[in-house]
């Protein structure tokens, strides 16, 4: 009997996370100060965020300890399965092995519970009563909101306007969960207010959202800031997947040749990839691929520079490939990933030619995630679709080679909430967008002068 879910017992949950700053062949470079341009010191993260999750960003150390209390909140959902996709090999008719880790199978739908939790609880530990964020399409909105009813932590939730518009069920499972869901951009910040003044039809953007978030944190001594994706100890978090999937492709006897997975701030990508590429650092043959949409092609054609992570430049400076900060995805994208930015990790692997990047077109995400849900059942978050479009572009090039293969590939949510972007496909009414050579020129031009 050949297996198609590979699990492992809740005794199996790693017990540490992977930090692989600790194995880079040159560092990464430190964030800056946004006024003085000096590198940050640990202080001046202080107003933002707990101490034990500034140590973290900071930290070079192999191996972290995860806390007991986290552990058992990891149970509800992890270890999370591993597939083999036995029925799309067989429609692809190639001789390449698809494996996929699936992380739809947290409360949230996604990854990000995997760092959700961790946030809330060292923040409650430092005695923080309420913590501010951002969300997009609603997915870390709805992960932090569970997070913070599960540690007994208030949320508020800044939520792109256009979002908070046409996707009501998000925000009803955030509210289910307890949290405040205000439309970005808002009256009730600075950076909110500045925004109406000028555009009061302002549909909002994720780096809108941010720097009212960021605000809010700032301005309350009670309240702090959670970010989903981007910084160093969020990728560190997300850690426990690839160390699972390792596990688990033991349990078949493999290793894969390629890992990939999709692309937005770098968390979910990040975490599958990284536990591997310490392997690749140490003389182990693997590729790792990270894919964004056409859309937002933040790491294939955005440069490497120091900019600021929101629009009113409140944040820190991270290097990072970028798009710029006042960038604003096309409305017609409905595929996700839309951040401007890129983990300064990720960023950093593609210079040291450790991970490969790669921009798919939207019709063919959707078209790859539509044969995924006809042969798999599982239906992805757009998002993942554009991991599964890459393992399906692998599997045919071992098809053609006439070669073995073993791909693995993060499927990093269900699509259960984004039903009207599958409408819209289905219908036709998707259009691809190429973001033009113009936008990267603006890009060029306003990330600032370090
Ligand atoms: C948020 C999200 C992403 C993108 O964020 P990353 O930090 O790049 O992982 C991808 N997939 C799903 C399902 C998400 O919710």
């Amino acid at each position: 009997m050949r297996d198609t879910k590979l699990l492992l017992p809740e005794s199996e949950i790693p017990r540490q996370w992977y930090n692989i700053v600790a194995d880079l062949p040159t560092p990464p470079r430190p964030p800056l100060h946004p006024a003085t341009k000096q590198p940050l010191k640990p202080e001046d993260l202080a107003a933002l965020f707990p101490m034990a999750l500034i140590e973290q960003e900071a930290s070079a150390q192999r191996w972290i300890d995860i806390p007991e209390e986290i552990l058992n909140v990891y149970r509800l959902w992890r270890p999370t399965p591993l597939f083999r996709a036995h029925r799309l090999e067989q429609a692809l008719g190639t001789p390449a092995k698809i494996y996929y880790k699936y992380e739809g199978t947290s409360p949230a739908g996604s990854h990000k519970p995997n760092t959700a939790v961790v946030q809330a609880y060292y923040n409650k530990r430092e005695g923080v009563r309420r913590l501010a964020t951002e969300t997009g399409a609603g997915q870390w909105g709805s992960a932090l909101s569970l997070a913070c009813s599960l540690f007994g932590l208030e949320c508020t939730v800044y939520m792109v306007k256009i979002s908070y518009e046409q996707k009501p069920y998000r925000r009803s499972l955030m509210q289910v969960w307890g949290a405040e869901v205000i439309a970005s951009p808002s009256n009730r910040t600075q950076a909110g207010r500045a925004i109406l003044e000028q555009d009061p039809d302002s549909p909002g953007s994720l780096g809108i959202a941010i720097s009212e978030a960021v605000e809010d944190a700032a301005g309350h001594e009670d309240t702090k800031y959670s970010l989903g994706s981007v910084l160093n100890h969020v990728l560190l978090h997300q850690t426990v997947i690839g160390l699972e999937a390792k596990k688990q492709l033991a349990l078949a006897g493999d290793y894969p040749d390629v890992v990939i997975g999709c692309h937005g701030g770098g968390s979910n990508f990040g975490g599958l990839a990284f536990p591997f590429i310490a392997d690749r650092i140490a003389g182990r043959e693997l590729r790792a691929v990270a894919v964004e949409p056409a859309a937002c092609p933040t790491l294939t054609r955005g440069p490497a520079a120091y900019d600021f992570g929101d629009t009113a430049q409140m944040t820190p400076l991270l290097y990072m490939h970028t798009l710029g900060h006042s960038f604003m995805p096309a409305g017609i994208h409905a595929g996700g990933l839309r951040y401007h930015g890129a983990a300064p990790l990720v960023s950093h692997l593609v210079e040291l030619g450790l991970v490969e990047a790669k921009a798919y077109p939207q019709r063919a995400v959707f078209e790859a995630a539509v044969q995924f849900a006809r042969t798999e059942g599982l239906l992805p978050a757009p998002e993942s679709a554009h991991a599964v479009k890459a393992a399906i572009d692998e599997a045919l090039a071992a098809k053609e080679e006439g070669r073995e293969r073993t791909i693995l590939f993060g499927l990093s949510g269900h699509g259960h909430f984004d039903l009207a972007a599958y409408d819209a496909y289905l219908a036709g009414r998707l259009e691809d967008f190429e973001l033009p050579e113009e936008a990267i020129a603006k890009a060029l031009a306003e990330v600032p002068k370090v």
